[in-house]
């Protein structure tokens, strides 16, 4: 019953959000790292190095109380629909499971993500277990990051036993509630992305959801990245794309008819191998209107990718901050498209108000069902 009421909200949220324009007075998802603490040393991501280099950096990080008035103070926050937490580590927060239910409860209609890299299982459960006894797990997705099997996700994440604690969490967190979306996150690099369909096999045995993306190929303030990095060769980033195929053919088997149709993870999986080929913008994009980034600070971007801070609402309260000026400059920078990404977590919220995913789903699943078009549609 739980799980019906939240597949009708987000059919009815996907079609507001095709319906309806962009505003900025509407904003729909917030991605909000709670802290830059973590645990791991992934080879694509820089984070970890943060507070080891700088550990005064730490003492800057938002307090509960911070959070929570910069929330309940705004008025343009009121109706958030969907929260990513990422870290850094979320659980490396000892405040995390309080700053969740505050979140919980501030926005009973909404729904949420957890990434965890799921290093510390018996943490992970015991906030958990506090979270799952406060909400109705249909409101939570879960997402563990694994990139490979057991050898390579380790040398990934630059941890030894990381694969074995990343299972563990995925298997606690099931214990804990059956009914909870787990989603394994998979991050393509040029060293793991020859096991993609062996993580996806694995993820489809144990009853897991899978995502993935290509890691970030330039400059990133987030992941601390300075200059071009995971160089890849054109017949890698060739083979790692019929990969990525393969894992789209899985999953659209698995689809009802619906599902293929109104999904708009496949629209971006199709995408990512081609903007790793040619960057460059490729539909409008609203972050910054309709979705925002936070860091542990409580300083405002548009997203994750663009390195253009538009305030603190720590400092200033997010609303003077979201109706500032600046943040109009902004906004219109990006309309001008004057940048460009493929994320999943910055990407999909754009596409998800393009009808034009609905309709190549359907062009795609017409195809395939009468066997026409394309050696490469028909293999999708
Ligand atoms: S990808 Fe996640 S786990 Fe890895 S260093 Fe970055 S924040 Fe830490
Ligand atoms: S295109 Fe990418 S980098 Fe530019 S604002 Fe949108 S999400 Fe950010």
């Amino acid at each position: 019953m739980r799980g019906n009421a939240s597949t009708i909200l987000k059919g009815f949220r996907l079609a507001s959000g095709i319906l309806t324009a962009p505003s900025p007075k509407k904003i729909k998802k917030l991605t909000f790292a709670v802290t830059y603490m973590c645990n791991c040393e992934c080879t694509m991501c820089h984070i970890w190095k943060k507070y080891r280099e700088n550990s005064a950096l730490q003492k800057g990080e938002m307090n509960l109380e911070q959070i929570e008035k910069i929330f309940l103070n705004s008025m343009a926050l009121r109706k958030v629909e969907k929260i990513s937490f990422i870290g850094g580590e979320p659980f490396l927060r000892k405040d995390f499971a309080e700053i969740f239910l505050f979140f919980s409860r501030h926005y009973p209609y909404s729904i949420f993500d957890i990434t965890t890299n799921g290093q510390n299982p018996a943490l992970i459960k015991e906030n958990m277990a506090k979270i799952f006894s406060a909400i109705d797990p249909s409101r939570l997705n879960f997402l563990v990051s694994l990139d490979g099997l057991r050898e390579t996700h380790d040398k990934v994440r630059g941890r030894a036993g990381a694969f074995e604690a990343a299972e563990e969490t995925l298997n606690q967190v099931r214990e804990l509630s059956p009914s909870v979306r787990l989603i394994i996150s998979f991050t393509l690099v040029p060293w793991n992305y020859r096991e993609l369909l062996e993580v996806y096999y694995y993820a489809q045995s144990r009853g897991f959801s899978m995502t993935m993306r290509f890691a970030e190929m330039n400059d990133s303030f987030y992941y601390g990245i300075h200059g071009p990095r995971n160089g890849w060769k054109v017949e890698e980033l060739s083979e790692a794309e019929r990969r990525v195929f393969k894992v789209i053919g899985e999953i659209q088997k698995r689809r009802g008819l619906l599902g293929k149709i109104v999904n708009s993870d496949i629209f971006f999986f199709e995408k990512m191998a081609d903007y790793m080929f040619l960057p460059r913008r490729t539909l409008n994009c609203y972050s910054g209107t309709h979705s925002f980034f936070m860091d542990p600070y409580g300083m405002v971007y548009p997203c994750l990718s663009l390195d253009r801070r538009i305030g603190s609402a720590l400092d200033n309260g997010f609303d003077s901050v979201w109706n500032s000026p600046k943040a109009a400059e902004i906004r219109k920078s990006i309309a001008k498209g004057n940048c460009h990404c493929w994320t999943d977590c910055e990407s999909l919220p754009s596409i998800q108000r393009h009808a034009k995913f609905i309709s190549s789903n359907l062009k795609k699943h017409i195809s395939r069902t009468f066997s026409f078009g394309s050696r490469k549609a028909r293999e999708r």
